[in-house]
């Protein structure tokens, strides 16, 4: 039986790690859509027309080492924006979605464009200081050479591009359930993802 779990936010709130952790408790898949466009965004920046690269994507180009990184969530952010991108990369999504099993997709348009029926929609945010101080922490860690500064101004940016684009802008659908991490451990973000789920489970 399908049963849909849609998670969108900001940059660096914590959704992927809900999202992964979610998937992982009830034995569902994950899908961290934000790779779908930085594969696109890694693929334009080595050359290729971005529409061209969102079509022709392949299983292989999300596994490339360095779409982690501040310059490829940029260019992701930019290609995000083009509707004719956005189109090529629903399928794939709505596919994965409605797997048998149960399903996790974490992004920025989950619960209003992709799966607007998700049986949970979660909406995950923290401060601009938190999310910044934790990707700091992400980045250093896999030996970036940022700023707090620098990743500050980069969320920031990527933000601002994400919530003001006419095609599926970031902001939360109408009914999903706002989670704010920013002074919630991990395991605190966790729970409260697990018990919106049992609710709508319970149903
Ligand atoms: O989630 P992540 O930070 O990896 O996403 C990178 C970029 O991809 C975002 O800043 C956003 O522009 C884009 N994105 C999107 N819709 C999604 C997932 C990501 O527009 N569902």
């Amino acid at each position: 039986m399908a049963f849909t779990i849609a998670i969108d936010g900001p940059a660096a709130a914590g959704k992927g790690t809900v999202a992964r952790q979610l998937a992982a408790h009830f034995g569902f898949a994950h899908l961290d859509t934000g790779l779908l466009y930085r594969a696109t965004g890694r693929r334009m920046l080595a050359g290729m027309d971005a529409v061209e690269a969102a079509r022709t994507l392949q299983p292989s180009d999300l596994k490339a080492g360095d779409l982690r990184t501040p310059e490829v969530g940029q260019a992701a952010s930019r290609v995000a924006a083009i509707p004719e991108v956005r189109q090529a990369l629903i399928d794939f999504q709505r596919a994965f979605a409605s797997r048998a099993g149960g399903a996790v997709l974490d992004g920025r348009d989950i619960g209003t464009v992709i799966c607007p029926d998700a049986d949970v929609k979660l909406y995950v945010t923290a401060s601009d200081d938190v999310r910044a101080a934790r990707r700091l922490t992400e980045l250093t860690a896999t030996g970036h050479d940022v700023t707090y500064n620098d990743v500050l101004a980069d969320l920031r940016l990527r933000d601002a591009r994400d919530s003001a684009r006419t095609a599926a802008p970031l902001k939360p659908a109408s009914d999903a359930v706002l989670l704010d991490t920013s002074t919630l451990t991990i395991a605190q973000a966790l729970a409260a993802a697990i018990a919106e789920v049992e609710r709508a489970q319970q149903s």
